[in-house]
């Protein structure tokens, strides 16, 4: 008998389940609205030119090799990546103030940001919004820390609850880290306006609990990386502490290359090198080293003005795409004369929309309509073309009729 006929069978991923759910499926109308990643009107992955242009340069570059990269990563790739998130005349970045690691995409980027406060900070809770993106409790639980909630979503209003997040975070014990959805709030699509980020700014300062953003969609949001960066620059100006882990899987469309990073904002440049020293320690057991490819992709257009360039129009377009299937989904449900408000799907922003059908409707709408997404009712727009939106129109229509 086998030493390990005792296991039972874990759950699947409640997002990731969506896909298998959907991959069983014979209907030539299926559709996909679980998964986060781009597609295009055509409903295919994307890859960006300018990252199809850079690999060839990397290919044909014989002076590459494949050598183990340092523990903390390229070092060009930590610089450019702080640039881009806290912008390139950032005070902090100029004085040293920053140690940025290479991580395995957002969430290894979460993962060892989090077992670095569990091991060398003194306060080991960790407040999340409800909701939040369903990996977040189990990878910061794993981290060490123990995780509570601040209220996030009205329901009522399908925006933000403002009261109940100053109320939740004023009564925080001090010192208590709070992770904030840099923007585009997955799962709600649901973000505070730049004056209610002030008001937290300062709430968070006067208690001084400490900020970890969770920046996965920078650029994706807006269109523009300046703007989607706007919360995290606000907290870097006061010349206060704070963690950011960065992904480039959506706003490069790397996903599978995993590519991130960890920047720790310090008091001092003395501070902020002893920081990295002990985050070494926490790497260097963990997987060693980061990989060399998508970071050397990253940096190689990070690095080129005109591949710059060239990023961020193709950055815009996704953005751009998503905005107008946002635009187009809510004007067919209005055509159809579908009760209720609907006027949120163009309120809220980037990959998601929290459309407020509860789990009985979504099954309505995967048994009757093949459209598949997770039972909370968040569907992705970027899994949308102009050509399934009717399709989900209608079965929105019925369910809710
Ligand atoms: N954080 C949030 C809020 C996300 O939505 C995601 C991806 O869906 C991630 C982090 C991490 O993604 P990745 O590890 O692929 O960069």
């Amino acid at each position: 008998d086998s030493v390990f006929a005792q296991i039972v069978r874990a759950p699947e991923d409640p997002i990731l389940g969506v896909t298998v759910a959907y991959n069983k499926d014979p209907s030539p109308v299926k559709l996909n609205l679980g998964v986060g990643a781009y597609r295009t009107e055509e409903g295919k992955p994307l890859v960006l030119n300018v990252v199809r242009r850079v690999e060839q340069q990397l290919v044909n570059d014989v002076s590459r090799n494949k050598e183990y990269i340092p523990i903390t990563g390229l070092a060009d790739f930590n610089k450019l990546s702080a640039k881009l998130i806290f912008g390139s005349d950032s005070p902090a970045v100029q004085e040293n103030r920053v140690t940025t690691v290479q991580g395995l995409s957002g969430t290894g980027s979460l993962r060892v940001g989090g077992e670095f406060l569990a091991k060398h900070y003194h306060q080991r809770t960790i407040y999340l919004p409800t909701p939040t993106w369903g990996n977040h409790p189990k990878v910061f639980t794993l981290a060490g820390l123990s995780v509570k909630a601040y209220r996030y979503y009205a329901p009522s209003t399908r925006g933000l609850d403002f009261e109940g997040l100053l109320e939740d975070l004023s009564s925080a014990p001090s010192g208590s880290i709070v992770l904030l959805h840099a923007c585009a709030h997955n799962p709600t699509g649901v973000d505070p306006t730049l004056e209610q980020w002030e008001q937290i700014r300062q709430l968070i300062r006067s208690k001084a609990l400490l900020p970890f953003f969770d920046s996965a969609y920078q650029g994706f949001a807006s269109g523009s990386l300046d703007a989607d960066a706007q919360p995290v620059r606000l907290f870097v100006a006061d010349g206060g502490e704070l963690l950011v882990a960065q992904s480039y899987a959506k706003n490069m469309g790397l996903y599978g290359e995993r590519v991130g990073a960890l920047s720790i904002v310090c008091k001092s440049s003395d501070v902020a090198s002893r920081v990295e020293s002990q985050l070494k320690l926490v790497i260097r057991p963990m997987y060693s080293s980061p990989p060399i490819h998508g970071a050397s992709i990253v940096a190689a257009i990070l690095k080129d003005g005109n591949l710059y360039n060239e990023w961020t129009i193709e950055l815009k377009a996704m953005a751009d795409r998503i905005i107008s299937m946002r635009q187009q989904l809510f004007d067919a449900l209005v055509a159809r004369g579908t009760p209720g408000d609907w006027s949120h799907i163009i309120r809220q922003i980037g990959m998601f929309t929290f459309t407020g059908l509860n789990s009985e409707q979504v099954s309505f709408m995967t048994n009757e309509y093949h459209i598949y997404m997770t039972s909370d009712g968040r569907i992705s727009m970027a899994g949308l073309s102009s050509k399934t939106v009717p399709h989900l129109a209608d079965a929105i229509h019925a369910a809710v009729t």
